[in-house]
């Protein structure tokens, strides 16, 4: 795998173990705007990757360092500091627009070499940066083959897309806000249910149908969850 370097000066010690790796699009108009946000000094941002439309990947800061990615975010038992806990990879994306083969390409070679090297990420732990900071953050967005990603090894999806046809429970609402906080989600119901189907149910974002959103949660919180 060829990587270019193109080292960022945003990068601190890293106070914990790696342990998520967190995916992300940049939402900017150019490659260099992106790069500009990825290294001003000002900003203080970085991610570790960055890979462009062509599938070239470069290197901001070494994985053994803490990039400036994550922002306050929290997920499953990670509350605080995700930055020292993850590597971050930034695909570069104009807002809200399909990726390119190419750099899908790219972006699956590089987080299997990532996986491969860093056995403490579980897959549960493979998140958007729009699971991990549901109320500030969409990225990467509703175009990201995540199912491909789990295909390849990285990440979970549920493959037997089963018709639960299960009853609903009185209370909707609450046991679904339950299934979404044993999923992983740490925001309000409303805006953690919004991140949970940007992520497995894009179709429902629009609506947010309550049933439907209840009866993917029982089935991503069993992927989840299994032992
Ligand atoms: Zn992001």
């Amino acid at each position: 795998m060829l990587i270019t370097e193109r080292p960022s000066p945003n990068f601190t010690e890293r106070k914990k173990p790696i342990e998520l790796l967190v995916l992300h699009a940049t939402q900017t108009e150019t490659l260099e705007e992106a790069f500009f946000w990825l290294t001003d000094t000002k900003e203080e941002l970085s991610s570790h990757y960055l890979i462009d439309e062509q599938g070239e990947i470069f290197r901001l800061v070494p994985e053994e360092k803490r990039a400036h990615h994550a922002g306050v975010s929290s997920w499953r038992e990670f509350e605080k500091d995700l930055n020292s806990s993850s590597i971050g990879i930034e695909f570069y994306n104009k807002k809200n627009k399909p990726f390119k083969q190419e750099q899908i390409k790219a972006g699956l070679l590089l987080c299997q070499d990532i996986l491969k090297r860093n056995p403490l990420i579980l897959p549960q732990n493979v998140v958007a940066h729009s699971d991990i900071a549901p109320q500030r953050k969409e990225d990467p967005n509703t175009f990201f083959p995540w199912e491909e990603f789990a295909q390849n090894g990285i990440g979970l999806w549920p493959f037997s897309n089963k018709n639960f046809n299960l009853p609903l429970p009185k209370n909707v609402e609450e046991e679904t806000f339950s299934l979404l906080k044993k999923i992983g989600y740490r925001g309000e119901f409303e805006v953690s249910a919004k991140a949970f189907v940007r992520r497995f149910a894009p179709k429902l974002l629009d609506t947010l149908p309550l049933d439907k959103v209840y009866q993917k949660a029982v089935q991503i919180e069993a992927l989840y969850n299994k032992s």
